[in-house]
């Protein structure tokens, strides 16, 4: 069996180690990439701290890692999409069945037996998958994104998850031109949201509780930021959203924000707190609002999501580390201390 270097967490409460994991052999429909880069998503954070156990429990040990870029190393025998030396992504899909309706509509991400890039059950293997916090990774070809070559690697890791699950609410709900948007939370994901709502059109108003990212906010795409700790502030745009996009990764009033939609405003939540969230009731049925959620997009969706990337210039704006600083980068997210996406050079693992 292929072994590849990776950094896993033994427990949930164990910092993450180097360690070795098993790669399967690639079969005929497999890509087999040697990864460049792997964005560090806050999923990885709840992940490897089984913060989301009562949906999706951790199994151990956990090698997180689900916004991979790399370099095509071979290829099975019946793969024609891709060929050794070709630049790709792979995102947190890595299988789904191909025939439910969700597969048929372009959405593996709701393919009631979709594979998720770690934390899945590995039908190849046994155990559960393991992710892109390693030097390689073997990935069926209908999982695999073409990258475009005129992009900073290390800026398009972050595109495969903060990129696809904010590109993809904002498409869905047709947010463009001559509509006012929200968006709450400026991490990995709010960054890029700021930066596809201003590439649509819109006029775009960022919610922070970080009042020094207020510059960055409008370096982004902003056209406005809001503290949102300032009630008056807040105020003043009371009844005015169109659309509000909420990354926020922990518990927080979201009812502070439905009431600042217009009537017939919409809010979906892309953020995954541990914790439910309370909503007033009251602060949807006055301006008959409408409040939902988006996980991630599918495979299609995220190649049109790259290649808008591509023409349209658009990276994430990372701060690359070493992987051996990744137990530090976990406890700057939680300080909501990054600026705006730490992003892996795995040649720091190869080469350790
Ligand atoms: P991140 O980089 O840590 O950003 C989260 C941001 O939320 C922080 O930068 C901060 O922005 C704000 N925030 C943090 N704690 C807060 C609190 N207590 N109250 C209010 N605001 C707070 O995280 P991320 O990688 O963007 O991920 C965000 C969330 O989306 C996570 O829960 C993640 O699991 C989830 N996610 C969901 C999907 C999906 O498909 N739906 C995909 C990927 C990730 P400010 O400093 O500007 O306030
Ligand atoms: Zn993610």
């Amino acid at each position: 069996m292929p072994q590849a270097k990776a950094f896993s967490a033994a427990s949930a409460t164990s910092p993450l180690a180097q360690t070795a994991i098993d790669r399967r052999a690639a079969t005929p429909t497999d890509v087999q990439i040697e990864i460049l880069f792997c964005g560090v998503c806050h999923s990885d954070l709840h992940t490897v701290r089984n913060e989301w156990a009562s949906v999706m429990p951790t199994v151990y040990p956990c090698v997180p890692g689900h916004e991979i870029v790399g370099r095509v190393t071979a290829v099975g025998a019946a793969v024609k999409g891709h060929k050794a030396g070709d630049l790709v992504g792979v995102g947190c899909l890595v299988d789904s069945d191909h025939s439910c309706p969700a597969c048929a509509a372009d959405m593996e991400q709701f393919c009631p037996n979709g594979v998720f890039t770690y934390n899945s059950p590995d039908k190849h293997l046994g155990g559960v998958t393991f992710g892109g916090y390693s030097e390689s990774i073997v990935v069926d070809e209908k999982f695999v994104l073409r990258v475009p070559t005129n992009l900073d690697l290390a800026g398009v890791a972050p595109l495969l998850c903060a990129g696809i699950t904010t590109y993809s609410p904002l498409r869905h709900w047709k947010v463009g031109a001559g509509q006012k948007v929200g968006v709450v939370g400026l991490g990995g994901l709010g960054h890029m949201g700021v930066k596809f709502a201003r590439a649509f059109g819109a006029h775009v108003v960022v919610f922070t509780t970080s009042p020094g990212k207020k510059e960055d906010a409008l370096r982004l795409g902003a056209h406005e930021v809001v503290v949102s700790s300032n009630a008056e502030e807040m105020g003043k745009h009371a009844f005015s959203f169109d659309f509000i996009l909420d990354t926020v990764s922990a518990a927080h009033d979201v009812n502070a924000y439905l009431h600042l939609l217009k009537m017939n405003g919409h809010m979906t939540m892309v953020g995954a707190p541990e914790t439910p969230l309370p909503v007033s009731v009251f602060s949807l049925i006055f301006g008959r609002h409408s409040l939902s959620g988006s996980l991630i997009g599918g495979i299609k969706e995220t190649q049109e999501m790259l290649d808008f990337c591509g023409k349209n210039n658009i990276t994430a704006d990372v701060e690359v580390i070493p992987i051996q600083r990744i137990n530090e980068a976990y406890e700057r997210l939680l300080k909501s201390d990054v600026k705006y996406r730490f992003s892996i050079d795995m040649a720091s693992l190869k080469n350790a």
